[in-house]
């Protein structure tokens, strides 16, 4: 099954780029949802962000206790790593069951806004990277989050540089008002389809 990663940075757009490739009949796996879900249900996983944050990372109902992780790993580098490395591998399983499942899809698509940072491209054949610069992208976040720019600022900040993702995928998506979105999504379909 042809793989395909689409990534881009905070309010670049990747999501919308994902449902476009969806009215297509491409089957996305969007891998921060699929995290939240293995977090909540993932026993095994479960069980190690106890034992590395502790019994509080978890609610008595069995739901996760955001705001505790969120206050952990938010100023910590080490925590974090830590955390992505219990979780990023739980999520790699959930997405090579899913792509089992889509046996008649031409080719599936995961959307990760990670994709890079935790090498996840390197499950994928070809990767994505939807762009558009940093003050669009921060507008589009504050509307549709209420974000302040000093919490989009910091989340932006959290990622590899847009510039630095160009690089690493195989194509690209401008997601910046000067080009139509569905004509380029359009062309890449037509590439992924001949590539199978
Ligand atoms: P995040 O990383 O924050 O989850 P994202 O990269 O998935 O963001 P989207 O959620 O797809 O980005 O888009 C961010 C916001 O910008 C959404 O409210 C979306 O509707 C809007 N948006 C995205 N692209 C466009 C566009 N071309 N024209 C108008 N609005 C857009």
């Amino acid at each position: 099954m042809l793989k395909i990663g689409i990534t881009g940075n905070i309010g670049s757009g990747k999501t919308t780029v994902s449902k476009i490739f969806e009215v297509l009949e491409i089957p996305v796996f969007y891998a921060d949802n699929a995290a939240k879900k293995v977090m909540a249900e993932d026993t095994v996983l479960i069980a190690a962000i106890k034992s590395s944050f502790g019994a509080e990372a978890y609610f008595k109902d069995g739901t996760l206790n955001r705001k505790h992780i969120a206050s952990v790993v938010f100023n910590d580098e080490t925590r974090l790593a830590k955390l992505n490395s219990i979780v990023h591998p739980a999520v790699f399983r959930a997405f090579d069951t899913w792509v089992g499942q889509m046996k008649n899809a031409p080719y599936v698509i995961k959307e990760a806004a990670l994709l890079f940072e935790s090498s996840s491209y390197q499950m994928c054949d070809y990767s994505v990277m939807v762009t558009a610069p940093l003050e669009l992208r921060m507008q589009r976040v504050i509307q549709r989050d209420g974000l302040t720019r000093t919490e989009v600022e910091s989340r932006n900040a959290r990622q590899f540089s847009q510039e630095k993702k160009v690089q690493l995928a195989n194509y690209v998506i401008r997601n910046d008002d000067t080009e139509l979105v569905i004509p380029q999504v359009l062309e890449l379909h037509r590439q992924f389809l001949s590539l199978i």
